[in-house]
């Protein structure tokens, strides 16, 4: 069985005493939840978030981390330096990363090895664009961000990795893919983790969907049998509706 998994993508929003707030609410209506819950707050309000969080078992997590551990890469920040504030997990390959910050297969699969070799736990994205899903292409674009990312990664650590479908064009658009659209993408990355793992390797990860998930369309999404969570942008940002998202079993 595998324990659902709702993360917030705060993106580059909340000043340290509004993200502090929030994280107080979630962690305050996590408590008892049959359900793993996170938040990826920006880097500058980590250490705030972290000190609200304390004590709750709502994951602490960034939004990205470079490759090298430390060095003249001004701007950039590393996996010991998130694990200073503890952080346990972190994004890796966000859509608006590869879209808007030049992020390749190539340079996800580095980071993912810099998370594993930190002992972080990443959330991989994944996800098609609207021209690439008109053309017909989902399942091949899916394909190549799976196996780019995760090349040179053994069984042991894809076990723990937690995968993010996000199709491009249902981020912050208001536009959800429809629950079988999901579910159709969700149970071909599993046949691909199957193809390039195992089974039960396959079997074991979460895999996330992430587009304009809301308090109204959470629970049908997680009724699909390989939807394992979701990754929450615009609507994590606020407790009256990341509450009701995390509490969807309620
Ligand atoms: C995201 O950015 O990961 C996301 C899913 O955003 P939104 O929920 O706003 O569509």
């Amino acid at each position: 069985m595998r324990k659902p998994f709702i993360a917030g993508n705060w993106k580059m929003n909340l000043l340290s005493g509004e993200g502090a707030e929030l994280a107080r609410k979630v962690a305050a209506a996590a408590k008892g939840q049959d359900v793993e819950v996170g938040i990826a707050p920006p880097f500058t309000t980590i250490a705030a978030v972290g000190a609200a969080l304390k004590g709750s078992a709502v994951r602490l997590m960034a939004q990205n981390i470079y490759w090298e551990d430390k060095g003249a890469f001004t701007g950039e920040v590393s996996a010991p330096m998130i694990k200073d504030l503890g952080c346990t997990h972190v994004i890796i390959g966000h859509s608006e990363r590869r879209q808007l910050f030049g992020e390749t297969d190539e340079t996800v699969n580095k980071r993912l090895k810099a998370a594993f070799q930190h002992a972080l736990t990443p959330i991989f994205c994944i996800g098609e664009t609207l021209s690439e899903r008109e053309g017909g292409q989902t399942l091949a674009v899916l394909e190549k961000q799976v196996k780019g990312g995760l090349g040179g990664i053994g069984k042991p650590e894809a076990r723990t990795i937690v995968l993010a479908y996000e199709p491009v064009w249902a981020i912050g658009t208001g536009k959800t893919a429809t629950t079988n659209q999901a579910q159709e993408a969700h149970a071909f990355i599993r046949k691909l983790l199957a193809g390039l793992y195992d089974q039960d390797t396959a079997d074991a990860i979460r895999i996330q969907y992430g587009g304009s998930v809301k308090p109204d369309n959470v629970k049908e999404l997680m009724n699909m049998p390989d939807i394992d969570g979701a990754l929450v942008g615009g609507a994590s940002l606020k407790a009256d509706s990341f509450i009701p998202i995390i509490r969807f079993k309620d």
